[in-house]
């Protein structure tokens, strides 16, 4: 059985980890942001959760397999704990109503803003979402904490800085910040 922990961070992976670098679909091309490593140790020494949630619909379409992505995150494991700090659980979509991979092209409950990640982190950790917090790039990460009733934090990395200008109808970050590093800050401070 898992560890268990009464709050996680949900953090998304392209762009707010890693550089965002499209489709990526080679180990070698994860470059981890200077301030990574040091943003996700302190969260696992304020006793969260620390759990990737990411969209790989490119699976769906075909771009890449499930091992590639197992073997980016192996690598990103590798490298966190060479560093001291570590990633709780690496959970993804693979599908995508628009995919050519018959079994993965379709509505699902877990690509985001959908809660199906979240509800894994639930079932393996016990975490409260309502205590949690949501890490992204993307107004759909922002999303993802209003359908679970967790914060929110838009960063400014990857797409965020496009993103800060154009938030969906009604749509509100609990806080924008410049990057990961301010992000884990900002939870530190709101815990
Ligand atoms: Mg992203
Ligand atoms: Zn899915």
């Amino acid at each position: 059985m898992s560890r268990r922990f009464e709050r996680a961070v949900f953090l998304d992976r392209d762009g707010t980890i890693i550089e965002e670098v499209g489709y990526l679909d080679r180990p070698e091309r994860v470059e981890f942001f200077p301030w990574t490593i040091d943003a996700i140790r302190v969260l696992n020494r304020a006793e969260l959760a620390v759990v990737l949630v990411s969209n790989q619909s490119g699976i769906a379409r075909g771009f890449f397999t499930d091992a590639v992505v197992d073997t980016v995150h192996q690598r990103m494991d590798d490298m966190l704990s060479t560093g001291g700090a570590r990633i709780d659980a690496y959970y993804y979509c693979p599908h995508h109503p628009d995919g050519s991979v018959a079994e993965l092209a379709k509505v699902c409950d877990c690509r985001k803003p959908a809660r199906g990640l979240v509800d894994r982190a639930v079932a393996e950790f016990g975490v409260d979402p309502a205590r949690s917090f949501v890490v992204g790039d993307r107004w759909l990460d922002i999303g993802l904490a209003r359908t679970v009733g967790a914060r929110g934090v838009l960063v400014r990395t990857g797409y965020g800085e496009r993103e800060e200008g154009k938030p969906p109808d009604g749509m509100e970050a609990d806080a924008i910040v410049d990057n990961l590093i301010a992000a884990s800050s900002w939870i530190l401070n709101n815990l």
